[in-house]
C-alpha cells in the first residue's frame, strides 16, 4: 500500500497542475485535454483502450472512454476533469500544486473530483492479473462545472454502456441515489411605453410582470403540495425569483421587463412538463393584459435523478458502505448516464463541503476505505 499511496499522490499532482477551469465566463474558460491525455497515458499502459471523445474543434474539451475486458454487462467509474473557477488569494497554498499537509491533499480539484481518478486507477491495478469477465469503464468527462456538455455529448453518442455506474462526486463514501434538476429560465414582457401622467398612453410590462411574479409564486405552492419529497433537506422543489430589470423612468410606463428565475426540482416532476405549464399561465397572463409575455431557457436543464431504493446497485452500495442512500442538493451527470440505460449512484471520496472552496482537500483516511469499496465494486460486476 505505501507504493500504491506513492503512486495515488504522483498522480494527483499531476493532475492538480493541469489546470482545467470550466466556466461560462469565458475569462475562465479552459480546456481539460491536458488531464484527458494524463489519464489516456496511465490507462493504456494499465492495458485499457482508451478512446477520446473531442467535444469541441480542435479537441481543447474531451471525453475519455477507457476500457477493459468485454461483454454485455460490467462497471463505469465515472468523474468529471474540469473545475470551477478559483479565488487564489484565499487559499493558502497555490492551488494548483498539490500541498500534503495535515493528513490532507490540498489542490484545485483535490475532492470535487480529480483526486476520485487516481483511486479508481488503483482499484483497477488490483485486478491487473485478472481476466475481466465484464467491461470495466473508466470515464472522464468535460464541462461538468458549467453546461454538462460533456455528458450530453456521450447522451447523444449512446455510450459508455454498462449495467452498473459510479460518478465519485465527493460525498463521504456515502451513496447518493437522488438529486434535484435545474432549470433557469427568463421571462421577457413587452407592452408599450407612454407618459406616465395617463396609463392609458401605454401598456405597463411592470404591472404584467407583478401578475407574472404573483403567479410563478402561486405556481410554487402548487409544486410544492404536488412534487414534496422528505428525503430532501429541502423537502419540495424550489423556485427562485434571482433577478429582475425593467422600466427606465418613473415617469414614464414601463415598456419591456425581463425576469430571472431558477427551478429545481424534485424526482418525480419532469423539466419538459414544468416549463410547458408555466408557458401556458404566461400565455393566460399575456393575453388578458394584451402583453407580449415569453418563456426562455437561459441554460440547457439537468433533469432529476432518481436511483430506485431496489435497485441492484443502490442494495449493493448499502451492504458494502453499512449506509442508507441519501438525497443531495447538488446536481451531477447521474441523470445522462442513466439516460444509457445504467444503474446509476453517486459516491466518491471527500466531502462536498470542501468543493468550490478555497483549500479545498481530500483527507487522506478517506483514500484506503474508498479504493476498497471500488475494488469490491469491481468484483460484484467486473469478474
Ligand atoms: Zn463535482
Amino acid at each position: 500500500m505505501p507504493s500504491t499511496e506513492h503512486r495515488i499522490i504522483e498522480q494527483l499532482g499531476q493532475l492538480i497542475g493541469s489546470a482545467s477551469v470550466s466556466s461560462t465566463d469565458p475569462a475562465w474558460d479552459q480546456g481539460n485535454r491536458a488531464v484527458i491525455d494524463l489519464l489516456a497515458g496511465w490507462l493504456s499502459h494499465m492495458g485499457f483502450d482508451t478512446e477520446i471523445q473531442e467535444i469541441t474543434p480542435g479537441g481543447n474539451k474531451a471525453n475519455l472512454i477507457a476500457t477493459r475486458g468485454t461483454g454485455p454487462g460490467g462497471l463505469v467509474l465515472a468523474g468529471h476533469t474540469d473545475t470551477v473557477p478559483f479565488d487564489e488569494g484565499r487559499w493558502q497554498s497555490d492551488p494548483l500544486t498539490l500541498s500534503e499537509r495535515d493528513n490532507r491533499l490540498y489542490g484545485l480539484g483535490s475532492t470535487d473530483m480529480k483526486g476520485f481518478f487516481p483511486l479508481a486507477l488503483a482499484a483497477a491495478q488490483s485486478f491487473a492479473e485478472v481476466a475481466l469477465q465484464q467491461p470495466l469503464i473508466l470515464l472522464a468527462t468535460a464541462d461538468e462545472e458549467s453546461s454538462m456538455n460533456g455528458a450530453r455529448a456521450l447522451a447523444a453518442a449512446g455510450r459508455p454502456r454498462a449495467r452498473a455506474a459510479i460518478i465519485g462526486e465527493p460525498t463521504s463514501l456515502v451513496p447518493v441515489r437522488m438529486h434535484k434538476g435545474i432549470m433557469m429560465e427568463a421571462v421577457h414582457i413587452i407592452g408599450r411605453s407612454g407618459h406616465s401622467s395617463n396609463p392609458a398612453l401605454g401598456n405597463n410590462a411592470l404591472d404584467g410582470m407583478h401578475a407574472v411574479m404573483g403567479d410563478l409564486m402561486n405556481f410554487r405552492t402548487e409544486m410544492a403540495q404536488r412534487y414534496g419529497n422528505p428525503l430532501f433537506e429541502v423537502a419540495h422543489p424550489t423556485l427562485n425569483l434571482g433577478h429582475i430589470h425593467g422600466g427606465d423612468s418613473p415617469n414614464r410606463i414601463c415598456g419591456k421587463t425581463a425576469l430571472h428565475f431558477d427551478l429545481r426540482m424534485t424526482p418525480g416532476g419532469d423539466n419538459a412538463e414544468v416549463r410547458e405549464d408555466i408557458r401556458q399561465r404566461l400565455a393566460v397572463i399575456g393575453q388578458a393584459r394584451g402583453l407580449d409575455v415569453e418563456l426562455r431557457s437561459l441554460i440547457h436543464d439537468v433533469s432529476p435523478f432518481e436511483e430506485a431504493a431496489d435497485s441492484e446497485l443502490v442494495q449493493l452500495a448499502e451492504k458494502l458502505t453499512g449506509h442508507s442512500a441519501i438525497a443531495v442538493a447538488f446536481a451531477t451527470e447521474a441523470p445522462f448516464l442513466q439516460q444509457l440505460g445504467m444503474q446509476t449512484i453517486v459516491m466518491g471520496p471527500g466531502s462536498i463541503d470542501q468543493a468550490h472552496q478555497p483549500d479545498e482537500f481530500m483527507p487522506l483516511d478517506q483514500v484506503r476505505p474508498c479504493i476498497a469499496l471500488l475494488e469490491q465494486f469491481i468484483r460484484h460486476y467486473c469478474l
